[in-house]
């Protein structure tokens, strides 16, 4: 499954819609600057799904280990923000990428969650 995201002006209406085909996401121009913003982060976050499916294959862990594998990632983001603070002298001293990266990888593992939950192997 290819993601397919793309920018297209409806012919009937005349606005600008982002169209995300994969997920069925249609945003409208009025929230166009949310919409960019919001496609560029799940952007990030479908990748991160495909490296975590070809790096770990299908994963159907039961919940409590899900949030386990949840948790851990929380905290590596929590450690990312923590280490680019500066806590003697109060500001940013380093760049919050890390941070940023640590937060798509919760993102991509709560997806993962939802997307097993929907598979339902577990729970019949
Ligand atoms: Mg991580």
């Amino acid at each position: 499954m290819d993601v397919v995201g793309l920018f297209v002006r409806d012919a009937v209406c005349g606005s600008v819609v982002a169209v995300c085909e994969t997920f069925g996401l249609f945003f409208n121009e009025d929230k166009m600057k949310t919409t960019k913003q919001t496609y560029r982060v799940l952007e990030d976050v479908i990748k991160e799904r495909k490296y975590q499916d070809k790096k770990w294959g299908e994963q159907n862990h039961y919940p409590f280990k899900y949030n386990n594998i949840l948790g851990e990632e929380f905290g590596e983001a929590c450690k990312a923000a923590n280490e680019a603070y500066d806590w003697k002298n109060g500001y940013w001293s380093k760049s919050l990428k890390h941070y940023r990266k640590e937060l798509i990888q919760v993102a991509a593992v709560a997806v993962a969650i939802v997307e097993c939950l929907d598979r339902g192997k577990w729970c019949k």
